[in-house]
């Protein structure tokens, strides 16, 4: 009897045993599975926030960036690049030959996909809105080494390309500018030797537009130097509290034997007013604006300079004559240098056509703005604001 009951209890013992190890298994097993998908997830989000955070970065670029699939179609295109071709529709899956239209850019991305050397195009793109790009392609690699994917950067270079346009029509204009008076001095010195020195009369006459030209040729240097200072960035202004109308005083002062050469009459008519700007620069602006008037005003005509304080902190100036005046489509483009309405007259008045734009630079730089108004025929005023006051915290006074 003992041994069946002792057989019977090992039975129950072991089953006993069994079961227990049994639930510890699946118990073990469910917190592994649990581990895993965990895990998963984990990776999972790691992996969704790491690209979140890499198309932000790429976002945030102001290249464009267009990612191609293996078979050269696009998987991706950050904003600038969607914003740099105007692009507002999904693009995935389409091919570049689809979206850009240029058969530079099929070009370089066979070259690239070859393993060639030339990784690099630049693209034109005419239109109203004329641009020009550097575009840059580089394959993507798997970790296996094995081709994913073609990487293309735009970077934008029309800004750089418009400042080397630019610099070219200037150094055409100056080469152009200082080759007039310079061969002109050439040819009265060459006739002058070759004889004509014996006729007084004569010599007198060519030594009088020799001195001209050389004039001509001294205020050119001069205002190109100081165009240049003033681009540079070179020239510091050093802004002071000045009472407006005595400036104007001076400048008008400075002018009285060009005033009375045309028999013009120069009126101040600027109220006791405070202004706050470099008083040699602001002499600069308001000799260049009243030489203007004189210069292309009436004979006998009537130029004022008046002013009046604006509610934002800054002084309205304006300089004006009742001469032919300026037509509407040229009053912006007196600002850009060298540009002239009337050549000849500009000339023979001894203009070097930077004035105006050496007026807008320094009046930009004490933070104001230039204009010019004109009813044709019934004279121009040229108009600046200048501050009042220091930038920061108003002061009364
Ligand atoms: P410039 O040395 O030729 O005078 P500016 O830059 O001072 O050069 O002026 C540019 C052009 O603007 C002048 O050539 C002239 O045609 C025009 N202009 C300037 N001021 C006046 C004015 N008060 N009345 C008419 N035209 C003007």
């Amino acid at each position: 009897m003992l041994w069946p009951t002792l057989t019977v209890l090992a039975v129950i013992v072991a089953a006993a045993i069994h079961w227990w190890w049994w639930r510890r298994y699946l118990e073990a097993q469910a917190v592994a599975q649990f581990d895993i998908d965990a895990l998963k997830e984990r990776l999972q989000t790691e992996a969704s926030q790491s690209e979140a955070r890499q198309r932000a970065v790429f976002n945030s670029m102001t290249e464009g960036l267009l990612l191609l699939d293996h078979r050269s179609r696009v998987s991706w295109a950050n904003e600038a690049f969607l914003k740099l071709f105007e692009i507002d529709g999904d693009i995935r899956g389409q091919t570049i030959l689809e979206i850009l239209r240029r058969h530079e850019l099929e070009e370089l991305l066979e070259n690239v996909n070859a393993g060639a050397l030339g990784r690099e195009s630049q693209l034109h793109l005419n239109g109203p809105d004329e641009r020009w790009l550097n575009v840059n392609a580089a394959v993507l690699h798997d970790s296996h080494g094995l081709p994913r994917g073609t990487i293309l950067v735009f970077h934008d270079l029309t800004r750089i390309k418009q400042l080397e346009r630019t610099r070219e029509e200037f150094v055409a204009n100056v080469s152009h500018e200082l080759r007039t008076p310079l061969s002109l001095i050439r040819g009265y010195v060459e006739t002058l030797l070759d004889g004509a020195r014996e006729n007084p009369e004569l010599t007198t006459k060519f030594l009088g537009t020799i001195q001209r030209n050389a004039e001509r040729l001294q205020f050119l240097i001069e205002d190109l130097l100081t165009i240049s200072e003033l681009e540079s960035g070179r020239l510091t202004m050093s802004e002071q509290r000045l009472l407006l109308g005595s400036l104007v005083d001076k400048v008008i002062d400075d002018l009285r034997a060009d005033a009375s050469a045309r028999g013009t009459t120069v009126l101040n008519e600027v109220p006791e007013l405070l202004v706050h700007a470099d008083p040699d620069r602001l002499q600069q602006v308001l000799g260049n604006l009243v030489g203007n008037a004189l210069k292309y005003g009436r004979q006998g005509g009537l130029v004022k300079i008046g002013a009046e304080e604006n509610q934002d902190e800054q002084v309205h100036v304006w300089v004006q004559d009742d001469g032919p005046g300026i037509p509407a489509e040229a009053l912006s483009r007196v600002f850009e240098r060298f540009y002239r309405v009337d050549k000849a007259r500009s000339r023979e008045a001894g203009g070097t056509g930077l004035g105006l734009s050496i007026v807008k630079h320094i009046v930009q730089s004490h933070g104001g703005t230039v204009w010019a108004t004109s009813e044709p025929g019934k004279g121009a005023t040229f108009h600046f604001t200048i501050p009042s006051h220091p930038p920061g915290p108003s002061i009364t006074t």
